[in-house]
């Protein structure tokens, strides 16, 4: 803002103050609203329109006909005003008349003012009104005065709503619409379709003051939650805690740039020094950089600005003390949840029943995030960057993460063809319900076992409505995840006594605790030191070898639990056997106290180990005689393949689970494994999709633990397949790699009539 515009805005504000601080009706203090900004800014014509019913009627007029106060209504859209409500953009015209948007309305008697400019009054980023200024004069407002008017558009909305003058519902409700109808794309990384609102995982700042009653405290305000904010920012490069991967570098550079940078500051104390609150001038600055951001149309700026906006909402934050997140508030109605990153634990603390689909600015298919709301049967979008520029908290949304498409605030057509979608997807599921009691056996007679991935409780229910095998790998860490302390003992034994009644005479294999990398509980102290890389770090079996207290009470849950019952426990992570044989005799132990209690013992225990760590595929003859089955967990498998970190966005998309590599990685384990009696399972993501399925056939994996909503489409791929074929496929590929092992594959399902993706 140049000296002259905090100069006009500065008069406008005390004199606004005045008349707000006054004792008069809200329907005198508007009167005297427009009288103050007509003066001041020198305009023969000052109005307020206000959005009353869904309508913008004008509240206060002067210069104009006063007949036509409530009585003149444009509805949003209509109009030089209802277009401004509509796109939340202020207009700045010499000749009004010559706008393709200007409607004539003879009441007003407004025929003999040329100029025109008006801006939106804004609450909760819907328009509840629009401000304008109109004069005889053909001329266009200068800039101080526009921004004057937006100043002053932001203390109306104050007065506004306090003054009870507009639906307050109506500001809450669906968008109005700042650009219509809109369609993103994204990078699928949960299937399915879902309807809902819009809310963000960290809601945007309601702003409840904007007229400073003291500026020098403002000023002091806006310097300390600068300091907090940087301090925010150090810390976050220092531990990472804003999530793992490459691009959180290049973000935490802008956030630093920005946060330094003097422009910013600047601007905020100007906007604070013409009057308005900490928090009102952060908004307003945001709101000008935002409108000439519009104007520029260069993709890599608009990055930036994503994360200035990301910024100047932390600012805000801090600033006012509003720093819950959206589940803390409590969803009131179908949710699509919009973050930046989410851990498990921030997702698992959604209401289950309200929470519709996640979009995820970041986000890949194996982090663990993604693999909850995968077990929670909610849709995911991920990498969709700038949400904040395009949608806003509330606005009506159809994701279809089939499709890798978000509708923002879709119009009648979209609706319908997602409704078409919706019906099918429902009627696909359907068929896959009807699969429930049907064997997964091959055309050649092939029967191949199919479990599902658990880990919440109420995936109990879930292995009955799929029919599935069992429960391949039951992830004990999610009841370490939801929980906001230690799960004593009791409650572990609980649930997996709950878990294996539910099963009934199906297996379950439980996997003791994962934690670690990207799964992090607060509440238990990391004793890693400073992690560069979390994946490769201290988790999983390593904290649990090394806190064996941790291990031991869950051995003890475990084996109480499945007393009279065969117990299968499985170690993630092994990278040697040694690892092994330490965590079996921590079971030991506990069978040994429990026998000298004389307690009910398990039937029996087998023990297995995941094979996620390449090293553990060189080590199997050493394993053979210690195992009874061995799992093969391929999210992590692959990451350390190809050293590609599973939870990089930028990496999500880069290498192939269908990749040669990898195929002749697993086609080895087979071979090495065959003769024995151990049982060898795939239980990472990729089992679990249709065309991996395939491939993982012809290796000669005949077991799979998947996650639940693949069953059915597991289920029909086995029933259309023969296992004698595909294998013969693909050794020859393995033999002679086609170019692109997933076109072939997609080719050879394709000649026998299987549609598979
Ligand atoms: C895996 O790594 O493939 C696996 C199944 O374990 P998680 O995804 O829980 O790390
Ligand atoms: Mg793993």
């Amino acid at each position: 803002m140049s000296s002259g515009a905090v100069e006009a805005a500065r008069n406008i504000l005390t004199r606004l103050h005045e008349v707000m601080a006054s004792r008069s009706h809200a329907q005198a203090k508007l009167n005297n609203v427009v009288e103050v900004i007509g003066e001041s800014l020198d305009s023969e014509v000052c109005s307020i329109y206000l959005l009353r019913e869904g309508m913008l009627e004008l509240f206060a007029t002067r210069g104009l006909a006063q007949e036509a106060v409530h009585v003149t209504r444009m509805a949003v859209g209509e109009g030089l005003v209802g277009t401004i409500a509509e796109d939340i953009e202020m207009l700045n015209l010499a000749e009004a008349t010559a706008h393709p948007d200007f409607s004539y309305r003879p009441e007003t008697g407004e025929e003999k003012f040329h100029s025109f400019a008006g801006v939106p009054i804004v609450r909760r980023e819907r328009a509840v009104g629009v401000l304008c200024v109109q004069h005889v004069d053909p001329r266009r407002y200068e800039e101080i005065e526009i921004e004057a008017l937006q100043t002053v558009a932001m203390v109306l909305s104050e007065l506004i709503v306090n003054a009870d003058l507009i639906d307050e519902d109506a500001a809450q409700g669906p968008s109005v619409g700042q650009t219509g109808p809109e369609q993103i794309h994204g990078l699928t990384l949960v299937k399915g379709l879902a309807s809902g609102f819009a809310v963000y995982h960290q809601p945007r700042v309601t702003i409840e003051h904007v007229v400073a009653e003291d500026t020098e405290a403002e000023r002091q305000r806006v310097i300390m939650a600068f300091e907090r904010m940087r301090e925010q920012i150090e810390r976050m490069s220092r531990e990472a805690e804003f999530g793992v991967g490459g691009e959180h570098e290049e973000v935490l550079e802008t956030y630093k740039m920005f946060a330094y940078d003097e422009g910013w500051t600047r601007r905020i104390n100007e906007a604070i020094e013409s009057g308005l609150t900490a928090e009102a001038a952060i908004e307003r600055v945001q709101q000008r950089t935002r409108m000439r951001m519009r104007q520029i149309d260069d993709p890599l700026l608009a990055d930036r600005m994503h994360d200035l906006e990301d910024l100047s909402n932390r600012l805000l934050r801090i600033v006012s003390g509003q720093i819950g997140t959206a589940a803390q508030f409590g969803l009131k109605r179908d949710a699509i949840l919009i973050a930046r990153n989410l851990g498990p634990a921030e997702l698992l603390e959604y209401d289950r029943r309200r929470l519709k689909g996640v979009i995820l600015e970041e986000g890949s298919l194996t982090s663990h995030v993604v693999i909850v709301a995968r077990a929670m049967g909610v849709p995911v979008l991920g990498r969709m960057r700038g949400m904040r520029g395009i949608v806003r908290e509330g606005d009506p949304l159809l994701l279809d993460a089939d499709q890798a498409t978000l509708s923002v605030r879709p119009s009648q057509g979209i609706i319908d063809a997602f409704e078409h979608r919706f019906a099918r997807s429902r009627e696909r599921q359907a068929t896959y319900a009807a699969l429930r009691d049907v064997q997964p056996v091959s055309l050649d007679g092939e029967r191949v076992t199919v479990m599902i991935n658990a880990g919440l409780r109420d995936d109990i229910t879930n292995l009955s409505l799929t029919g599935a095998d069992g429960i391949g790998l039951f992830r004990t860490e999610f009841q370490f995840l939801v929980s906001a302390t230690l799960p004593a003992r009791e409650r572990q034994t609980r649930l997996y006594r709950d878990v294996m009644e539910a099963a009934g005479d199906k297996p379950v294999v439980f996997r003791t605790v994962d934690i670690g990398g990207d799964k992090t509980l607060p509440y238990l102290r990391h004793d890693g030191g400073e992690e560069e890389n979390p994946a490769m770090g201290w988790r999983a079996l390593r904290v649990a070898l090394e806190r064996d207290g941790l291990l031991k009470v869950q051995a003890r849950a475990l084996l109480e639990a499945a007393a009279g019952r065969t117990l299968n426990v499985m170690f993630p992570l092994v990278s040697e056997p040694w690892e092994f044989d330490a965590a079996k005799a921590v079971f030991d132990g506990q069978l040994a106290f429990l026998r000298s209690r004389k307690k009910k013992m398990p039937e029996q225990v087998r023990y297995g180990a995941m094979l996620e760590v390449p090293a553990l595929a060189e080590q199997l003859d050493a394993m053979a005689s210690r195992i009874s089955f061995l799992s093969v967990g391929t999210n992590d498998l692959t990451q350390f393949l190809f050293a590609a970190d599973r939870s990089n966005p930028k990496l999500a998309a880069r290498y192939d689970w269908l990749s040669i590599a990898i195929m002749r990685f697993l086609r080895r384990v087979v071979v090495n494994l065959k003769g024995t009696e151990i049982d060898l399972t795939v239980c990472g993501e990729m089992g679990g999709r249709q065309l991996e399925a395939l491939a993982l056939l012809g290796l000669g994996f005949t077991r799979l633990s998947i996650t639940l909503a693949s069953v059915g489409p597991i289920k029909e791929l086995v029933r259309m397949v023969s296992v004698r074929e595909i294998r013969e496929a693909m050794l020859q590929w393995l033999a002679s790699p086609p170019p692109n092992l997933r076109v072939a594959l997609i080719e050879w399902a394709a000649e026998r009539g299987m549609q598979l993706d």
